[in-house]
């Protein structure tokens, strides 16, 4: 599933190939996502305008039109885009087909089709993301507060932190030296503010990684969202901690998550 530096590096690729460029045809192909695509009627409002720029907002796409409406995508966990220079013959996965003004095709696909594609205009109160200048120490503090659920489904609970996913939390944990099933309740300050300096770091070392691995016309695909990015613990089971090198990397189910952890190095 693309977390918060997989979508950006999308909008950003995105942002690239299609600033000035218009939608100049809607076709809905086959509108069964999570949420029923608009048809070309209810697009109107974002159809034959030229694309200002396009912005991401938690793990969603927002393609903004200057207007008073956006077309906003989430990929849910298999969507993405294919953008080719002439209409192609049909794609597996085709939901949405969008003709652009400059005679290029942007194709929207999604296999198991969490995905969604909506009109609408940019939210007005959104949830901290995980970087420098949002998300505090003191925020945070707050949050886990006398919680009793573990921190790893804390700081991947979407109304607290917004886009921090499976991979990044579990890195961000091992970074901090903090066990993922703790109590959010029993963190310390210190830790509470290793923690929050430790996730800013990982996801934005990552979001970086994202944006270095495209070109200035980056080829838009389902590959697009797929970058090297280095994982020390998730993905990691029962190999030597790189850290300590002492302990092997356990596993724990959280919330249905396997989660990595070297039971050394984080207490
Ligand atoms: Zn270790």
């Amino acid at each position: 599933m693309p977390e918060l530096p997989e979508v950006n590096t999308l909008a950003v690729a995105l942002a690239r190939q299609l600033h000035n460029d218009s939608i100049s045809s809607w076709q809905r192909l086959s509108p069964k996502l999570r949420k029923l695509i608009p048809d070309a009627a209810e697009a109107a409002s974002v159809t034959c305008r030229k694309i200002k720029s396009v912005k991401r907002v938690a793990k969603n796409i927002f393609i903004d039109f200057g207007g008073q409406h956006l077309l906003k995508i989430h990929l849910g966990m298999t969507g993405y885009f294919c953008l080719t220079r002439q209409q192609p013959e049909a794609f597996k996965h085709a939901h949405l087909q969008l003709l652009l003004a400059s005679g290029r095709t942007l194709t929207f696909c999604d296999p198991r089709r969490f995905g969604s594609i909506e009109v609408t205009s940019l939210p007005a109160a959104r949830v901290v993301e995980p970087f420098a200048g949002e998300l505090t120490p003191a925020y945070l503090k707050v949050a886990c507060g006398g919680r009793e659920c573990s921190i790893k489904a804390l700081i991947m609970d979407q109304q607290v932190i917004a886009g921090l996913g499976n991979i990044y939390a579990a890195e961000s944990l091992f970074k901090a030296g903090i066990r993922p099933d703790r109590p959010a309740g029993s963190l310390k300050p210190g830790e509470i503010k290793k923690l929050c300096a430790a996730c800013i770091a990982v996801i934005e070392a990552a979001v970086k990684a994202g944006i270095d691995s495209l070109g200035e016309r980056p080829e838009i695909n389902d590959q697009t969202t797929h970058f090297d990015i280095e994982t020390l613990v998730y993905d990691q089971h029962d190999e030597l901690c790189p850290k300590c090198r002492k302990s092997r990397i356990k596993m724990v189910r959280i919330s249905g998550r396997s989660s990595c952890f070297c039971p050394n190095c984080q207490k």
